[in-house]
């Protein structure tokens, strides 16, 4: 059988605005879809009311056409999918690859947070559920711009959480049932998921799911170096002035300057950026950036 056809996505979390590293992943898994031909796809992925900003799904999702990204196919929000995530879960708990843990933050504080059996003192209302991770998984990928990643993921995660015991969907069940039922065939993302993904693996490989490519982008950092995070609103981007901002995150991604000289409308300047988009000048890592 030939290979699916690439589909890419792009996933923010509605945390706040879009900010630098979530355009540097729009255009990022953007450019990388158009490279090889395929289609691109957006997922709001709102599956985590306490740390949602009132509005900021919309906001992203316009910010993003006035980028000039139009996705592929309708946006997809993950508060309209829990039947999805439910029966994966239920599959998890049928087969005894995933259990329920009455285990509490302090109970694991002696062992660092990482759980390998249940040590809870008393039972909680709702029990969490766990992957059963066994010992000795080791988990290794080959990222298309990060190269070989290995990750003991017993050691270093332990049994993961995928319902939290706030009845919350974790992330890390959420986007491997989203990315497969979504048939995507390539992942790319900021490289603060890159430990993300051998979990992701894990639960791919208990739920009978393929496991897509990986390339997780240079992940950009404040004035000081360090990380932005997702709902870093330090970094603002002005989506009524695209230009500047998207030819930041081409620099960002490797890519020659002058090669994206003459656009002056963000549909311009990414029908130029795809045919002179070069996958392999992009770094792992960001020196310094502006
Ligand atoms: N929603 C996640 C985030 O914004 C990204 C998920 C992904 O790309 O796998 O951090």
């Amino acid at each position: 059988r030939a290979n699916p056809p690439y589909r890419g996505r792009f996933a923010p979390s509605p945390t706040g605005d879009l900010h630098a590293g979530s355009l540097l992943a729009a255009f990022g898994s953007w450019l990388l879809a158009r490279h090889a031909g395929g289609e691109w796809w957006l997922r709001v992925e709102d599956l985590d009311p306490p740390r949602e900003v009132a509005g900021a799904a919309q906001r992203q999702l316009t910010a993003l056409r006035e980028f000039g990204f139009v996705p592929d196919a309708p946006v997809v929000f993950q508060s309209r999918r829990h039947d999805l995530y439910r029966n994966a879960l239920e599959r998890l708990l049928d087969s005894g690859a995933a259990f329920e843990c009455h285990c509490s933050r302090s109970d694991l504080a002696a062992s660092g947070g990482i759980h390998r059996r249940c040590v809870a003192r008393r039972r909680r209302p709702q029990p969490a559920v766990r992957l059963r991770v066994a010992d000795g998984s080791i988990v290794a990928f080959e990222d298309a711009i990060q190269g070989r990643h290995v990750q003991d993921v017993a050691a270093t995660v332990g049994d993961f959480v995928l319902r939290r015991a706030d009845g919350l969907w974790a992330y890390q069940l959420a986007v491997v049932v989203d990315d497969a039922a979504q048939a995507i065939t390539d992942v790319v993302r900021g490289a603060d998921l890159l430990d993300s993904t051998p979990r992701q693996i894990l639960l791919q490989r208990a739920l009978d799911l393929p496991t897509p490519g990986y390339a997780h982008l240079p992940l950009v950092t404040d004035v000081h170096g360090r990380k932005l995070s997702k709902s870093d609103a330090a970094w603002p981007l002005d989506a009524a002035d695209p230009l500047p901002a998207l030819r930041r995150a081409w620099a960002a991604l490797g890519q020659p300057g002058d090669a994206l000289a003459g656009a002056d409308l963000p549909a311009s300047l990414l029908a130029t950026a795809r045919t002179a988009f070069q996958p392999h000048l992009i770094p792992p890592t960001l020196s310094a950036t502006d």
